[in-house]
């Protein structure tokens, strides 16, 4: 799970990191009431969405007047900001963040990820801040300094001030560098994250290191022990049908292509989607239902992928092992009684009670396509959809 930043540095504050004072704000003239409140002469307002590059994008204004923030707001609140990270699409700009503005005299990149191979927590540093990592590891990799943290010990003192000192810091500064780089490492550790990052991290013409931007994930099966951190939860900055899906608890990747995936087990998703891809077909999402999948939920995953316009053709795929293929089968014909499902719907069961559901199947009196192997699932799927005028009218579910 994804935060905003504002939500992402006051976390961080509370472990040491120095922010800029700001205040959130849901509409124009509240911002400019921010501005006064927090003082100063210059701000920084900043669209609070779920991606980076909103610098380049408009979605981060230096003004130096109320006029000029509300203006700014004017131009920012209800509109899509679209970034690199955000896909054409964009995301929604519902809450603008007001920052007094800080005089940078050096920009630092500085994350804290999850390093697979090493399994273990990797900090990435950079004395060229300001850049996103995938630019300056093309553009400048020297300048990159990587460090990983033994988790017996945590981050220790001496190994931060390595880290400051590999990024030239003068050693007035590196005391604050340390507690900045263990205030991120607690964060990291404490509440779970899969990723802090803080670009840029600026040393200010006043001597200080101040974290200016701020970008935190959070492992979503940590969330249960973080109830703080996952009520940051902000939907409107997801995909809606991802969304929508976490809500009824079924884990769900909407994908680009036009066939819907119904099936059970992560594993077994997987094998669909490349066994579609196979066939010569693209899969229009991810979709597992889990193991006791009850008609009630058959029926949810259907109107979910059905609520996806690009979808021509449905395969559900189960082997039932702890589950029973009679009872997916009732589901299935449960859900097309109840669900609009005008596209062809291909269903391969195998495992447990399979002879069973294939006969409820074939006495539903349904236009279902039945398979028995996942591969003539997969064909007759990609078929379905690419005779799909023809065969569609055919075996169009009522
Ligand atoms: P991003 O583009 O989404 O990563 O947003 P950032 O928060 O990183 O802001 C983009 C850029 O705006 C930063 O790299 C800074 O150069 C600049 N910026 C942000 N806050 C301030 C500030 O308080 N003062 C000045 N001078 N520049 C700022
Ligand atoms: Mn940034």
């Amino acid at each position: 799970m994804d935060i905003h930043e504002y939500q992402a540095k006051e976390l961080l504050s509370n472990f040491g990191v120095n922010v800029p004072p700001g205040a959130l704000a849901y509409s124009p003239e509240q911002a400019a009431y921010r501005a006064r409140e927090l003082g100063g002469e210059k701000w920084i307002v900043k669209a609070q969405v779920h991606a980076g590059g909103r610098g380049k994008a408009g979605g981060v204004k230096l003004c130096d007047s109320e006029t000029e923030i509300q203006e700014a707001c004017e131009e920012m609140f209800g509109r899509k900001l679209v970034t690199h990270q955000t896909g054409p699409e964009g995301k929604g700009i519902y809450r603008v963040y007001v920052e007094g503005a800080v005089q940078i005299d050096r920009e630092i990149y500085l994350g804290f990820v999850l390093d697979r191979s090493s399994q273990r927590i990797m900090i990435v540093a950079s004395s060229e801040g300001g850049m996103e990592i995938e630019e300056i590891s093309a553009e400048r990799p020297e300048s990159i300094v990587r460090s990983t943290v033994e988790p017996a010990v945590g981050l220790q003192e001496f190994q931060a001030r390595e880290i400051a000192f590999a990024l030239g810091l003068e050693s007035a500064l590196t005391q604050q560098m340390v507690r900045t780089l263990q205030g991120c490492y607690r964060a990291f550790t404490e509440l779970d994250a899969t990723m802090v990052e803080i670009n840029p991290l600026v040393i200010t013409g006043d001597r200080r290191v101040v974290a200016l931007d701020a970008k935190m994930s959070f492992d979503d099966n940590a969330l249960f022990r973080h109830s703080a951190i996952a009520e940051l939860r902000d939907k409107s900055q997801e995909d809606p049908r991802e969304a929508r899906a976490a809500d009824r608890g079924l884990s769900y990747v909407g994908l680009e292509g036009n066939i819907g995936c119904i099936v059970n087990g992560a594993g077994l998703a997987m094998a669909t989607m490349d066994t579609i891809k196979l066939a010569g077909g693209e899969p229009a999402n991810f979709l597992d239902i889990g193991g006791g999948a009850t008609p009630e939920r058959v029926a949810k995953a259907f109107r979910l992928v059905m609520s996806d316009s690009n979808v021509q053709a449905v395969l559900v795929n189960i082997f039932a092992g702890i589950n029973r293929c009679d009872w997916v089968a009732e589901g299935v014909v449960q859900a097309l009684k109840e669900v609009q499902v005008d596209v062809p719907v291909i269903v391969r069961l195998a495992g447990t009670n399979v002879e069973e559901g294939q006969k409820i199947l074939a006495k539903s009196g349904l236009p279902i396509i039945r398979a028995t192997t996942l591969m003539e699932a997969a064909e007759r799927a990609v078929g379905a959809w690419q005779n799909d005028q023809t065969q569609a009218t055919t075996v169009r579910a009522v």
